[in-house]
């Protein structure tokens, strides 16, 4: 009887210690997947008529740059008009 509870305990601890070891790995990958999520959106490209910072995938492209929206990219066109 002594016994059987002894290697009951074992296998807990054993199982504990899988558990474990599988959770810190996907901690890790998460982590890992973190990084390269951020640095995407933290790739910032500034309005050539207004200078705000906005992200690529935000950003519209026009004569001269990249701008914050439809407004300021025809009021850096017609300030800048093409001779
Ligand atoms: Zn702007």
């Amino acid at each position: 009887m002594k016994y059987l509870i002894l290697l009951v305990i074992v296998v807990a601890v054993l199982l504990l210690a899988k558990l474990g070891r599988r959770n810190a790995r996907s901690d890790g990958s998460s982590a890992a997947n973190k990084p390269s999520a951020a640095s995407e959106k933290q790739t910032l490209l500034a309005c050539a008529h207004c200078g705000v910072h906005l992200p690529v995938n935000q950003s519209l492209p026009g004569r001269g740059g990249v701008f914050c929206d439809e407004a300021h990219r025809s009021a850096f066109e017609r300030a800048h008009p093409l001779e």
